[in-house]
């Protein structure tokens, strides 16, 4: 049995954003209570992913890091294709490089041809790599 079989990524991401429709809150929270061990499993790896999201819009990065960031960008002026490839290190820049310096054992994988909804995206993969990660010794 997959791990998401009972409730999808987004009812999950709702639920442990406590964003949840009342009905659908009731419907997980009843669920835990019959100790389903898999949901349980789900809801505190995606109360990790919010916590990590949260610390992550709280982050203020060192301004030396910015201001080298800045003149970077403002040399660089990547146009068309390159342009693309610019929004992509700054995305990864932005939102991977740094909670790799900060959270440590962090790892980052990326899945080529893929969105930042990796977990839907590539569903069986991204299970694979969290659940490898997760029950490494
Ligand atoms: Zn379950």
């Amino acid at each position: 049995m997959s791990l998401s079989d009972h409730f999808s990524h987004e009812d999950w991401v709702d639920f442990v954003r406590g964003v949840a429709a009342p009905d659908e809150r009731r419907d997980i929270e009843g669920h835990l209570r019959t100790g389903c061990r898999d949901c349980a499993v789900q809801r505190e790896i995606w109360h990790g992913v919010a916590e990590i999201a949260s610390a992550d819009q709280q982050f203020d990065p060192p301004a030396s890091a910015v201001r080298r960031a800045l003149a970077f960008y403002s040399v660089q002026k990547p146009v068309g294709r390159m342009a693309r490839a610019f929004d992509a290190v700054k995305m990864l820049f932005d939102s991977a490089l740094v909670p790799m310096r900060l959270i440590p054992n962090a790892e980052l994988h990326v899945f080529p041809n893929c969105g930042h909804w990796a977990m839907i995206e590539r569903k069986a993969e991204f299970e694979n790599v969290v659940l490898a990660f997760l029950t490494r010794s």
